[in-house]
C-alpha cells in the first residue's frame, strides 16, 4: 500500500507516538504526484540495485521495491527502526541499514552493489553525502536526488555566479548534473522552510581532469576559503611561506590573471592549476 499521502503518514506515525526531527532533516514527502515524478527520472531498470538515504517511514522504499531488483535504505534515526520494520515488511528485497550516511562505507552493503541512488535526501547533508557517495561506491552512476534549492542551484551553477563554489566544482568532478524539477515545500510533512528540487547526477565514465583528486579537492577547498580574494592569496596561505610568487607564475603559465578569484576557474582550470604547482602543492589530506 503506498505510504505516500497526508492521511497514511499521520496515521503511521501517530500509531509510534513518533516525533519528528528538524535537526535530522525530517520532512515526509506526501504527494504521489511528486513521488512518481522523482521515480519516472530514475528511470529504473529491473535489474537495478537502488541505494536509498534517508528511509523516513519507507514512503519512497515502498515504491522503489516493486520495480527493481533489490533496494538498500540508510536511516538514522533509531526510532523509526519499527516503523519501518512493518512498512518495508511485505518488501522481501529491501534491506534496512540503520547508520548514519556520512560513515556509509561499501562494507556496510554486504553484497549490495548498488548502481543508482534515489533519495529525498537528508537537507543538512545533502552536499557532503553526494560527495562521499560518489567517492566510496564507484559502481554508484546515477543519482536522482531531492535537495533543498539551494543545493539544486549549486549544483548546476556557473563560473562567475553567487551559486558556483567548491562543492560546484567538486561535484563535476564525479558527474553531470541536470535539474529535473522544482518542487514545493507543500509536498511534505512538516514543511520546511524552504523550497527543493530533484536533480539528476550522471557520473562521468571517465574523471574529468587527469591529476590526484585529494590534491585536486585540497586546492579547490583552499581557493573557495576566501572567495572574494584574489586565488593567489587564498592558495599561498596553504602552502609554505613566500609562496605567492610560486602560485602567480603557475597562473601565467596556464594563461589566468594572477588577479583571478577561484569563481572564476572551471574544473579544467584548477586541474591544470595543480598539475603545474606540482610539488609546491601539498596539501592536508581531505575528506570529501
Ligand atoms: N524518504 C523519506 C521520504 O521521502 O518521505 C524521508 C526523507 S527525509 C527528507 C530524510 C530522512 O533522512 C529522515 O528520515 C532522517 O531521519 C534521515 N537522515 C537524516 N540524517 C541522516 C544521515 N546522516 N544518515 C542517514 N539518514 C539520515
Amino acid at each position: 500500500m503506498r505510504l505516500v499521502n497526508p492521511s497514511r503518514t499521520a496515521a503511521v506515525l501517530q500509531q509510534s507516538g513518533w516525533r519528528f526531527s528538524r535537526e535530522l532533516g525530517q520532512n515526509f514527502l506526501i504527494d504521489p504526484n511528486t513521488l512518481d515524478k522523482i521515480v519516472a527520472a530514475a528511470a529504473l531498470e529491473p535489474d537495478d540495485v537502488v541505494l536509498e538515504i534517508g528511509a523516513g517511514i519507507g514512503t519512497l522504499t515502498v515504491e522503489l521495491a516493486p520495480i527493481v531488483a533489490r533496494v538498500v535504505t540508510v536511516e538514522i534515526d533509531r526510532r523509526l527502526e519499527p516503523v519501518l520494520a512493518e512498512t518495508l515488511a511485505p518488501h522481501a528485497n529491501v534491506t534496512l541499514i540503520m547508520k548514519d550516511a556520512m560513515a556509509l562505507a561499501a562494507e556496510d552493503l554486504g553484497d549490495a552493489r548498488p548502481n543508482k541512488i534515489v533519495a529525498n535526501l537528508p537537507y543538512g547533508v545533502a552536499a557532503p553525502v553526494i560527495l562521499r557517495v560518489f567517492a566510496r561506491l564507484p559502481e554508484v552512476k546515477s543519482m536522482v536526488v531531492m535537495v533543498q534549492r539551494e543545493i539544486a542551484d549549486r549544483l548546476v551553477g556557473r563560473p562567475g555566479t553567487k551559486d558556483y563554489s567548491a562543492f560546484t566544482v567538486k561535484a563535476a568532478y564525479y558527474c553531470r548534473a541536470q535539474r529535473v524539477m522544482s518542487v514545493s515545500r507543500n509536498v511534505f510533512t512538516p514543511a520546511p522552510n524552504v523550497d527543493s528540487a530533484v536533480i539528476r547526477l550522471t557520473r562521468h565514465e571517465e574523471p574529468p581532469v587527469p591529476v590526484d583528486r585529494e590534491r585536486l579537492f585540497a586546492l579547490i577547498t583552499a581557493g573557495f576559503s576566501q572567495r572574494r580574494k584574489r586565488l593567489t592569496n587564498a592558495v599561498s596561505a596553504e602552502m609554505a611561506a613566500g609562496s605567492k610568487p610560486v602560485v602567480d607564475e603557475a597562473l601565467r603559465r596556464i594563461g589566468l590573471s594572477e588577479n583571478i578569484r577561484a569563481e572564476a576557474l572551471t574544473l579544467d582550470d584548477f586541474g591544470r592549476l595543480a598539475r603545474e604547482l606540482g610539488k609546491n602543492w601539498q596539501p592536508q589530506p581531505q575528506k570529501g
